[in-house]
């Protein structure tokens, strides 16, 4: 019986000798072992990936609150709010 090699189509022909069918040599069958193991380390790379980039995400909007907390008013700031609220009660409020 003969089969192709799935790396490289060489025909192997296929019985008890034939150590690495249905690979034709050794260096074909650690190729294609290679292949799915590199698909594998590649899937968990992506994941990690994504991971990071959530988690980067994530410190990022945590920085971002941190950089700007809740703003306070300076008193200067409070004392133009305070005055704006006796003018509107004082006038144009109660006048209209
Ligand atoms: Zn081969």
């Amino acid at each position: 019986m003969k089969v192709n090699c799935p790396n490289c189509k060489t025909i192997v022909e296929w019985n008890a000798s034939a150590e690495f069918r249905p690979f034709c040599s050794k260096r074909c069958q650690l190729i294609d072992l290679g292949q799915w193991a590199d698909e594998e380390h590649t899937i968990s790379d992506n994941s990690l990936k994504q991971e990071d980039i959530s988690k980067h995400i994530v410190s990022s909007i945590d920085n971002s609150v941190e950089a700007a907390p809740q703003k306070g008013l300076s008193p200067s700031e409070l004392e133009d709010i305070e005055a704006m609220l006796n003018d509107l009660s004082d006038d144009s409020f109660f006048r209209n």
